[in-house]
């Protein structure tokens, strides 16, 4: 059988309709752009509301880490003041995956506080180590002892 080719409303590109998302009700049930636009426009669209919610908790409006002051935005990320990111992820969704459902989350419920940013690296090491080597004495670190000992020794166990 012969490949129908319809063309992106969006790049005007002709494309065989398996390049195109399936969508009842629509010619050669796909959509009217191809899936390439699609993607780039659910990126874009996703990106706006990242950067949204960012700067919402970012401090004097600017896009950093609050500990190390990068300003990457591809490395920063929302952190849990007081800790239990995973936790609360299970408990909104069911599971600990992040991702852009949780910035989603967060404008649907009307910028709840206990959220600052931090880069990946800081946010990673405050959660894992209960510390940041940058040493930023403006961090606010709430960490549970106990729960840190257990980490560190499974982790010490494990590698070493
Ligand atoms: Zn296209
Ligand atoms: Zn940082
Ligand atoms: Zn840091």
């Amino acid at each position: 059988m012969k490949e129908l080719y319809k063309t992106c409303t969006k790049c005007g590109k002709r494309k065989p309709n398996s390049k195109f998302h399936k969508q009842k009700g629509l010619k050669y049930g796909t959509r009217t752009s191809c899936a390439k636009c699609s993607n780039k426009r659910v990126s874009e669209y996703q990106k706006k509301i990242r950067i949204k919610v960012l700067l919402h908790y970012s401090k004097n409006n600017k896009l950093e880490c609050e500990c190390c002051g990068t300003t990457h935005y591809e490395f920063l990320v929302i952190d849990h003041i007081k800790g239990g990111g995973c936790e609360h992820r299970r408990e909104i969704f069911g599971d600990t995956k992040g991702g852009f459902r949780f910035y989603r989350w967060i404008v649907n419920n009307n910028y709840p506080v206990g959220f600052r940013v931090l880069c990946h690296n800081c946010n990673m090491s405050l959660g894992l180590y209960g510390y940041c080597p940058h040493n930023n004495k403006n961090i606010e670190i709430y960490f549970n002892e106990k729960k840190h000992s257990i980490k560190k020794n499974n982790f010490f166990n494990k590698y070493f």
